[in-house]
């Protein structure tokens, strides 16, 4: 079946092309420019002589410059390879090697390590968007023979050309979207173009996305989460996509209010950042979608997020392997706390043991989820191993803890990894950092394990305070110790300033366990 992603611009062009399609700053972009604009990128790239199925990097923050990329890269019927803007030469080597990727579109900020990067690879090109001001200079100094400007990409050409969509095949593949990296090696996962627009359709039903709707776009664009579940579900359904290009919280407020952002979606730290944010005078009135997604929500920052914006909070879950969302909870009545929610449309969850039996829903056993419908991946792109280690008989493991209610809602308990296995007791972190959250002092938590002699681990816990908090390590063991089974609580409680998180603001407990 023909079929490409980059339709559902083009719908939403036709039945509203003066809608604002984004807004970033003062600055508005309709979806009939990002469509004309698109398609001259879809245009000009194909005249370098990129052929269907050649593979573009796209390594730019949350700018209007990576949607006219991301939609001109699918017209050309080409697949797009978004790259982390914080990566490092030798990171964005791999990645470019890995996909065999033949051009990279990259910016000023990160000109330096791309170049670097690319250095080493024959038959690279580079294109380069300007977005920090004063840095036309920079780029003045470049090799024109590989290098060119992002601004040719955008010439005119002429209507028919822009206007023009490659005919891909529905499992064509669309995207490869390298894994956050917390597991080992990048790997990239390749979605289609199906894949891609049933998960944002099916999704987006859900979070209730209309097309008068503004979404807060700062979840990073490289990742899955804001490639599917902000940019394509805002485009599907036609509404308006507010782009704040890096997490910093004054600047979200800021765009929420000039805005009028009506739905937000984020991991928890974001929604820890808005709760702690200074709000004074503003007004962010018109939220009324709030989904939390990539890492555990505590359920304590969910009912203090809900009381102070006055919105109930959607939690989903997902992975890069599944297109972005593969669970949710389906309504603000028809929803539980502290669970991940239902599978979506289309797709089924098993929760097995260790031998891969099949545990039955509502007794409370843990074992890991299997995920098999329209978005499990195609592969991890030239990596047969690895997918097939992954993807079993059609079925994705997860490498996620969970159980299963009656009514078939999923209670993420840890990832398999995460385990800490204390003298023969398993501990889930997620229930020991769940306790962390409910003390008043406590900003941010995270539970590791350290090597013990004598019981093979050690529960560890690792917290920042709030602004203005005080608290001992041995008032926070002590506050745990009454709350939590003799082997579950923490013996040693570390104090930091910050946790460390990746770009997306997932804490990196590998980071935690080796500091
Ligand atoms: P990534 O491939 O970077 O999107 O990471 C996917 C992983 O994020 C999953 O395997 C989970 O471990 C974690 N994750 C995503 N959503 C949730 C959630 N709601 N609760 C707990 N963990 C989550």
């Amino acid at each position: 079946m023909s079929f490409n992603l980059a339709t559902m611009l083009r719908e939403s062009a036709r039945s509203r092309p003066e809608h604002a399609c984004c807004r970033i700053g003062d600055r508005t972009i309709s979806y009939a420019e990002l469509d004309e604009l698109s398609g001259r990128v879809a245009a000009n790239l194909r005249a370098t002589g990129l052929v269907r199925g050649d593979k573009v990097a796209v390594q730019l923050p949350n700018v209007p410059e990576f949607l006219l990329a991301y939609f001109g890269i699918l017209k050309a019927g080409l697949v797009m390879v978004p790259l982390n803007p914080l990566l490092k030469a030798a990171e964005i080597t791999h990645q470019l090697l890995d996909s065999e990727a033949r051009l990279l579109i990259t910016f000023d900020a990160c000109a330096p390590e791309a170049r670097k990067a690319a250095a080493g690879i024959e038959d690279l090109a580079l294109c380069l968007v300007t977005v920090t001001a004063g840095a036309r200079a920079e780029a003045g100094g470049r090799d024109t023979e590989r290098e060119s400007a992002f601004e040719s990409l955008c010439t005119a050409v002429p209507d028919a050309d822009a206007r023009d969509i490659v005919a891909t095949d529905a499992d064509d593949t669309a995207v490869i979207i390298y894994t956050s990296g917390t597991t080992g090696r990048p790997k990239g996962a390749e979605l289609t173009h199906f894949q891609l627009f049933m998960n944002c359709t099916t999704a987006g039903a859900v979070f209730g996305v209309r097309a008068d709707d503004v979404s807060l776009a700062v979840l990073p664009f490289f990742h899955v989460y804001g490639l599917s579940s902000v940019i394509n579900v805002g485009i599907r359904y036609g509404g308006t996509l507010s782009l704040v290009p890096r997490f910093d919280i004054a600047l979200v407020v800021e765009a929420m209010q000039d805005h009028g952002v009506s739905v937000f979606v984020g991991v928890p730290t974001m929604f820890h950042a808005l709760l702690q944010a200074d709000t004074a005078g503003r007004d962010l009135s018109r939220l009324r979608v709030a989904c939390s997604g990539g890492a555990a929500m505590p359920e304590a920052l969910m009912s203090a997020f809900e009381q102070r914006f006055g919105v109930a909070v959607l939690e989903g879950y997902g992975l890069s392997e599944t297109a972005s969302t593969a669970t949710m909870n389906p309504s603000p009545e028809d929803r539980r706390l502290l669970s991940i929610g239902r599978p979506i449309w289309g797709v089924e969850a098993r929760i097995v043991d260790g031998e891969g039996r099949e545990l039955p829903p509502g007794a409370g056993h843990i074992g890991e989820i299997l995920l098999r419908g329209h978005n499990v991946m195609k592969g991890y792109y030239r990596n047969p191993e690895a997918t097939a280690e992954a993807v079993r008989d059609g079925w994705l493991h997860t490498g996620d803890l969970a159980h299963q209610d009656e009514d078939g809602f999923l209670f993420v308990v840890d990832r398999l990894k995460d385990l800490i296995i204390r003298g023969g007791y398993n501990v889930y972190p997620r229930e020991v950092e769940e306790v962390l959250y409910t003390h008043p002092a406590v900003a941010e938590a995270a539970v590791i394990g350290r090597p013990d002699e004598r019981l093979g681990e050690e529960v560890v816990g690792v917290v920042s305070l709030r602004d203005g908090a005080t608290a001992t390590a041995e008032e926070i063991v002590d506050f745990c110790r009454d709350r939590l089974a003799g082997y579950k609580y923490p013996r040693e409680v570390r104090i930091l300033p910050e946790l460390p998180k990746n770009a997306t603001g997932k804490l990196l407990k590998r980071e935690l366990r080796l500091g």
